[in-house]
């Protein structure tokens, strides 16, 4: 990230000309190690293109994309030549700013040298400055004033002592960005110094970006180096500008005044003493937010057009929160709240509307902005922990010493959108962008402006009527609400008024907007500033007059830093084979959209694989997360046909998906769905489905605010029950915590999740739910088959209690057809299954999890994940002696991870004896067509010698060598 500091900077430098001085500067920029050598002529070249004199006596000189490659490290190097350079055409430069950079980051600099530049006399000030703090002050700009508002007073915090105290100030100061984050530590090293009255006073200079003043109280009695201390005062000092009040400060501790700072219960009042920044004393009223998931863009955009239709001012803030009240009426600003379910908004009105926009306000909020509401329950949401507190960081370019991943290497990613794709590498990094900071004048940069917002707005309304998908057409929709938010184009007005080009004022309010955006404690919300960044893309590109990258003739890979929503959307799914991003997560937009085009992608494949060079050959697989880069023949070929013949099988096995599975020589093998729902009964019958082996219940209870009342859930098995028609149904009781935890039921937070309280681990310790669900199961199974496993069970304790507690509520509700069984995900069922065994009626073996404790690897790890292999010989002896038990005792088994749909497993975990497998609805047929094809005997002689291997890849290894013997041996 480009920031400027006293440590790049070296001053008192002489240079006989223009490439003296590049050279100086080049070999600055070397021995720092920032670029390599070849960077020299990176800039020199780039001056044969375009003088980098900036104005003011400043050059900014970088390189061409030509040298790129050489850059190790983003960085810049100021070298003050007070003497001057001729940098031609007789403009003088007096400081040159070189930049090492992959992208277009000289923006950034241009941004932050935006105040400085609007000044007049910069070069010749410039020129005489005798140390780099003077010359960094004046690059900063005019002083600033000190900041010093209702968000900078924290009072009554909770804090035990004064380094939780400091580090609160600090907090403050850093929240309202006058200072970077090492202001904490700072503060810690500095001497404090008693006011007197229990008052307190800290301040430093040190990562101060613009003065401010931060007073923060303790909520109890606290005693600092044997003094009371009621008060303290973070000072982030930059300048003079905390001058007045350090006077006014001393005046009131004169006439003895100092402890109504102390004691003060506002901080209306602290301000009115101190002399700050008096909030204005609108009428305000406050609102619990009861939506799901929070102000996120649908409900947001809904309360930004009722805001709309009132004339006047109307802000909102998190009570309880940090930041600054924003403006109502600017969707980025409502989403860069982050407001979550439960948390209280206050909105603060202009006098002259409040008396009809308040209540229409907190109406509407509490009738849900357009979605549906479920009632708060404030007694469980007072301790909720948030549900996904994750802190996306932004790296800036590619690390230093990162290489692109070698042929034949294959790389795990994030499955985003499945299937599998080939096809050349088009590698597409940002574009450059190159604009003046200054506009022609300020007339001319706003009719710039609007002309690029229009050509966009009508290129996304194609883009709208071009979207045969919902999901695509919403995105745009959101897209052109960006466009039109007065919080950002009001911000970028305010800068063509100051004279910005349109584009420098544009990318700048944007940039910052996202920025803001990602730094949200929620995964979803942050992820949104990919749209922002995207439409910010489309109008910097009008601006500048950039065309968008060419696209190759042949269907190819495109692989991207990250993939804007709109950029996938433009994509023709006939010539885009597949997409593969550096960065994003699964539930970015692009993702949906992919999805959604069914082009199969991968994402967050880390920043190597930009390195790839274009025409690289990929193979992706968006199923496994896998891509193989320059696969050689054989693995092309391989891809190539499994793709076929896969393609062949699934034809042929869907015509006999209502057929039962029997092996050859007549073994049956039950072959049951997965499902998370009840609407998807159906479907799963109709994809030959001759039960359900999983009702993941975790996620009819996700899909409600609130957790479901009995008979709501007793509706829900009940319908699933009555569209199987009398086939069995397997239900796993709630299986929650840990990586899955519900919004509404508050979990502590744990070091380990997935080794915490998760499964019949929580619901042994909240015994109403469980009950409620038991009874709800019972009541809804009228006779029918229904059989009840219990997740996570890794005790014989675990499975009696559970066992005990539903063999009393089948007291009160008896039923004719039920088994109970538990699930065996953890080592330890798996091996004490033959005492378990002669208890339960049945096991179904969870290999998702099965495989992540016997081999210790995070199912969800983003570079480990792929060695997760439920075929590992380790976790096939588990479910070896869970079958041999289970058997003994004349119990069935059956597999309900993902184990069971994989081609390669079924003829192993059949050759083990497994009596059913259940998988997503999609595979039923496939995995039916692979029993099939198997001959039990065969089977089982394969399964005893997987179980003597050594590695999941030679028991793939084994099955598909024999896989191919057989199609041999059939052909002859
Ligand atoms: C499993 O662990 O294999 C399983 C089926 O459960 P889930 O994937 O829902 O944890
Ligand atoms: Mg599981």
């Amino acid at each position: 990230m480009l920031e400027l500091t006293v440590e790049q900077i070296s001053m008192g430098q002489t240079a006989v000309d223009k490439s003296a001085a590049l050279r100086l500067l080049a070999d600055k920029l070397v021995t720092d190690g920032l670029v390599a050598e070849g960077y020299l002529q990176g800039l020199q070249s780039r001056e044969t293109q375009g003088s980098t004199f900036l104005g003011q006596g400043i050059a900014i000189p970088h390189g061409t994309p030509e040298t790129r490659d050489q850059v190790f490290a983003t960085g810049v190097r100021l070298l003050q030549f007070p003497n001057g350079v001729d940098w031609g055409d007789g403009q003088i430069v007096y400081l040159a700013i070189g930049i090492a950079a992959k992208t277009d980051e000289h923006l950034r600099l241009l941004q932050l040298l935006t105040r400085a530049l609007g000044e007049t006399d910069l070069g010749e000030a410039l020129r005489q400055a005798q140390t780099p703090e003077a010359l960094l002050g004046l690059l900063q700009g005019a002083p600033q004033e000190l900041a010093l508002d209702a968000q900078l007073i924290s009072l009554g915090v909770s804090a035990d002592d004064f380094e939780e105290l400091v580090w609160r100030g600090a907090r403050l100061l850093r929240k309202a960005d006058c200072v970077s984050n090492g202001f904490a530590a700072v503060l810690q090293q500095v001497e404090a110094l008693p006011l007197g009255d229990g008052l307190w006073w800290l301040h430093s200079e040190q990562t101060v970006k613009r003065p401010g003043l931060a007073f923060v109280t303790p909520d109890k009695p606290i005693r600092f180096l044997g003094k009371p201390l009621t008060g303290l005062f973070c000072l982030a000092s930059l300048g003079e500008a905390h001058q007045a009040l350090l006077e006014r400060l001393c005046a009131l501790l004169i006439e003895g005044r100092g402890s109504e700072l102390g004691h003060a219960t506002s901080s209306r009042a602290v301000l009115a003493v101190l002399g700050g920044e008096l909030p204005e004393d609108w009428p305000s009223q406050q609102v619990t937010l009861a939506n799901a998931h929070g102000l996120h863009a649908r409900p947001a955009k809904t309360l930004a057009q009722l805001a709309k239709g009132f004339e006047g001012e109307i802000r909102v803030r998190i009570v309880d929160g940090d930041e600054n009240a924003v403006s109502v009426k600017s969707l980025t600003k409502l989403l860069s709240l982050g407001a979550r379910r439960g948390q209280v908004l206050e909105f603060i009105v202009e006098p002259g509307i409040a008396a009809q926009a308040l209540p229409a306000l907190i109406a509407a909020v509490q009738e849900g902005l357009g979605e549906e509401v479920d009632a708060l329950l404030h007694e469980t949401l007072r301790h909720e922990t948030p549900t996904a507190a994750v802190t996306l960081a932004v790296v800036e370019i590619i690390a230093p010493g990162l290489v692109a991943p070698a042929d034949g290497s294959v790389v795990q990613a994030i499955a985003a959108a499945p299937g599998i794709a080939v096809g050349p590498a088009h590698i597409q990094v940002p574009q450059a962008f190159d604009f003046p900071l200054r506009g022609e004048s300020i007339a001319a940069e706003h009719q710039r402006l609007q002309l690029a917002l229009f050509a966009v707005r009508q290129d996304l309304e194609g883009l709208i009527q071009r979207a045969e998908a919902k999901a695509i057409r919403e995105i745009f929709i959101t897209h052109q609400e960006l466009l039109d938010d007065p919080g950002l184009t009001d911000e970028v007005s305010a800068r063509l008024d100051h004279g910005d080009s349109a584009p420098a004022a544009w990318i700048g309010v944007i940039e910052a907007a996202a920025r803001q955006q990602e730094q949200l404690h929620d995964a979803l919300l942050a992820e949104r500033a990919a749209d922002l960044r995207d439409i910010g893309r489309r109008v910097l590109a009008q601006l500048c007059g950039v065309e968008t990258v060419t696209e190759p003739e042949q269907p190819y890979i495109l692989v991207m830093e990250e993939v804007g929503p709109s950029d996938v959307a433009r994509l023709d799914p006939k010539r885009v084979a597949g997409i593969l991003t550096a960065r994003g997560g699964a539930t970015a937009h692009s993702a949906i959209v992919a999805r959604a085009l069914g082009i199969p992608a991968l994402v967050g494949a880390g920043d190597a694989v930009l390195l790839i060079k274009s025409g690289t050959l990929l193979l992706l697989d968006g199923q496994r997360g896998r891509l193989s880069v320059a696969p050689d023949a054989a693995t092309l070929q391989r891809a190539t046909h499994d793709h076929n013949t896969r393609t062949e099988r699934l034809n042929a096995a869907a015509t006999l998906r209502h057929e039962p599975a029997l092996t050859r020589d007549g073994h049956a093998v039950e072959v049951f769905a997965n499902i998370g729902d009840s609407a998807s009964t159906a479907v799963a019958v109709e994809q030959g489905a001759e039960g359900i082996g999983l009702l993941r219940t975790e996620l009819i209870f996700m899909a409600h605010t609130q957790a479901p009342d009995e008979a709501t859930q007793e509706a829900e098995y009940r319908r699933v029950l009555d569209a199987l028609h009398g086939r069995p149904l397997v239900v796993r009781t709630l299986d929650v915590g840990g990586d899955k935890p519900l919004p509404y039921w508050p979990i502590d937070k744990e070091e380990n999740p997935f080794l915490g309280v998760r499964g019949i681990r929580l619901t042994l310790q909240r015994p109403q739910i469980m009950e409620s669900q038991l009874r709800a199961l019972l009541r809804a199974a009228d006779n029918r088959p229904l059989r009840i496993m219990f997740p996570m069970v890794g005790t014989v304790e675990e499975w009696r209690q559970a066992r005990d507690m539903t063999l009393r509520l089948l007291e009160e509700i008896p039923i004719a057809d039920l088994q109970l069984g538990i699930m065996i995900e953890v080592p330890s069922a798996a091996l004490l299954a033959p005492v378990l065994a002669r208890e339960v009626d049945f096991f179904s073996v969870g290999t998702n999890d099965l495989t992540q404790y016997t081999l210790a690897i995070d199912r969800g790890h983003p570079t480990l994940s792929g060695q997760a292999d439920g075929l590992h010989p380790a976790v096939l002896q588990l479910i070896d002696i869970t079958v041999r038990a289970a058997h003994a005792h004349g119990k069935w088994v059956g597999v309900c991870g993902e184990l069971a749909a994989d081609p390669l497993a079924v003829p192993v975990l059949v050759g083990l004896g497994v009596d059913e497998l259940s998988v997503a609805s999609r595979s039923i047929g496939e995995v039916k067509a692979c029993v099939r094809e198997l001959n039990l005997s065969d089977a089982q002689h394969l399964a005893q010698r997987a179980l003597t291997l050594g590695t999941a890849g030679e028991v793939r290894a084994l099955v598909e060598a024999q896989t191919v013997d057989a199609r041999l041996l059939e052909t002859l």
